[in-house]
């Protein structure tokens, strides 16, 4: 039995061999908001990556998809028997302006997967090729930002972020032509969905309301299916991703994450991280913090990082308005309330997670101010965000390590005694949980870059390491000392770039 359209393939690759059951819900359901798409073949594809502990989640025997047939399919040339890839369709605001048709340029979802836990998950190749959404794009990706989207993922997974994830990068043995001549590769995505803010405005901005509430139907059922037969579920779907993304944005905030490109495109509706192209953790601590070479403005700063997804949120809000009921007026003052929310719920999640990094139970009228006053502090002196929480939780454990990163020492003697003061009745369980949410590694700029660098040249022990850490991250390992520091000051400035 052959599982591809290619006949010359019949023999490598068999059904038995590579026995994945894809599902085709957003094929099946969604008519018009893609194009039925295969991608080019590699012409020697070889997994450089391959995420053993997702697989395993996905139901996938990973001795077996790990195969050369297995980096074939996964490359995109191949239809899986069962599969109907396509290219999906989108639209979005880029740095505040909207393009009514971006899609999947140079992505194609090949199907659904159900996991062992029963959800259902997409599998999704970035670089497979051409699309009719590619536009002026060579629809390739190189392996350096492929690799960096892996690391990012798992980096962001293990700090219990929720997000897209790696579950391979398949090298093509081709070459893509950018500044400079790079190795191909083609990342092999899984995500709840890819459905995004942008998806609701391509056919929101054709006015095509019966399109926007199929999809918001279907968005519904998958996501939020404790909805489906309630009355005003178009608003609690609303009320519901604002939950996930307040809640999301304020994880991002408290482990220093900065996006670097939140268009509407690049937000999901499930509430996960996507799409890591020009993004970065932060070293010292600033708010106005920028790394990606195309926001000049910084409108994707990290300080703004909430304000932005409530913009974005905002624009979920105006494609769902003719399905809220009511006068025009009406819809708009019912989708204003949910919008509002935003900044309440991020406010209280991004405030319960800072009194768990400093070790503080319950709450107090002056914990905001006890929060605000240390980030002004750390901004003052350059403080590294990552360290500074590490060392708090080492002070908190007896071991006075936090005045040495300070070269000023009032302020931050200042603070120490007022946290101390309230930490007093702090209980027995809020110093493991500063352990549990305080990472000693996150993706560092310079071993990131020193990473990538190393396995564009053929070198991936650097790569494998790093991964490694990171899926660890709040365990501190001897010897590795240098993953826990923040890159040089020759190091900067940084600028990062679109995964293109
Ligand atoms: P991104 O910056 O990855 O979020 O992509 C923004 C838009 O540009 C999406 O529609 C992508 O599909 C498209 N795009 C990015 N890179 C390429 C490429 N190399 N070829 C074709 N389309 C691309
Ligand atoms: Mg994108």
């Amino acid at each position: 039995m052959d599982i591809g359209v290619d006949m010359r393939e019949r023999r490598a690759m068999t059904l038995e061999e590579l026995p994945i059951a894809f599902e085709n819900s957003y094929a099946e359901s969604l008519e018009g908001f893609y194009v039925p798409t295969a991608g080019d073949r590699a012409p020697a594809p070889s997994f450089v990556y391959f995420g053993d502990s997702l697989a395993a989640e996905l139901g996938l025997n990973a001795a077996v998809v790990k195969s050369d047939a297995g980096a074939r399919l996964l490359s995109g040339g191949y239809v899986p028997k069962g599969a109907k890839p396509l290219a999906m369709a989108y639209a979005g605001h880029q740095f505040g302006g909207f393009s009514p048709q971006l899609g999947d340029g140079r992505a194609l979802l090949l199907g659904e997967l159900i996991d062992i836990h029963g959800g259902r998950r997409d599998v999704h190749l970035k670089g497979s090729g051409k699309t009719p959404f590619s536009r002026g794009g060579d629809g390739k990706a190189a392996l350096g930002p492929v690799l960096r989207e892996v690391i990012f993922g798992e980096a962001m997974h293990a700090f219990g972020i929720p997000t897209t994830r790696a579950l391979a990068a398949v090298a093509t043995g081709e070459t893509v032509d950018r500044i400079d001549d790079l190795p191909g590769a083609v990342l092999v995505r899984v995500a709840a969905s890819h459905l995004r803010v942008g998806t609701f405005q391509y056919f929101a901005a054709q006015g095509d309301t019966a399109r926007v509430r199929q999809l918001a139907d279907y968005a519904i059922s998958r996501h939020f299916p404790e909805l489906v037969a309630g009355s005003d579920k178009y608003l609690l779907f609303l009320r519901a991703v604002v939950d996930h993304q307040a809640a999301l944005i304020a994880q991002w905030m408290l482990v220093g994450f900065i996006h670097g490109v939140m268009n509407t495109d690049n937000m999901t509706i499930s509430g996960e991280t996507i799409d890591y192209g020009p993004c970065a953790f932060m070293d010292a601590y600033d708010s106005a913090t920028v790394f990606s070479s195309i926001d000049r403005q910084g409108r994707y700063a990290y300080g703004n990082q909430p304000a932005m997804a409530r913009w974005n949120i905002a624009r979920l809000a105006e494609t769902l308005l003719p399905l809220l009921g009511g006068t025009e007026e009406e819809a708009i003052a019912r989708a204003t309330a949910e919008i509002d929310r935003f900044t309440s719920v991020f406010d209280e999640a991004w405030l319960a997670q800072m009194r768990a990094k400093l070790g503080i139970s319950g709450a107090e009228p002056g914990d905001l101010a006890l929060a605000n006053d240390l980030l002004a502090l750390l901004q003052e002196q350059s403080i590294d965000f990552t360290r500074f929480f590490r060392a708090l939780y080492a002070e908190a454990a007896g071991k006075a390590t936090v005045p040495f990163l300070f070269a000023a020492q009032e302020g931050i003697a200042a603070w120490l005694g007022r946290w101390s003061k309230r930490r007093e009745n702090a209980e027995r369980e809020a110093l493991p949980r500063m352990a549990a949410v305080n990472p000693v590694y996150v993706p560092r700029n310079h071993l990131v870059e020193e990473a990538i660098a190393a396995a564009v040249a053929g070198d991936f022990a650097p790569f494998h390491t790093l991964i490694d850490l990171l899926r660890a991250p709040f365990d501190a390992r001897d010897g590795f000392d240098r993953y826990a520091f923040g890159a040089p000051q020759s190091f900067y400035p940084y600028r990062t770039f679109c995964g293109t």
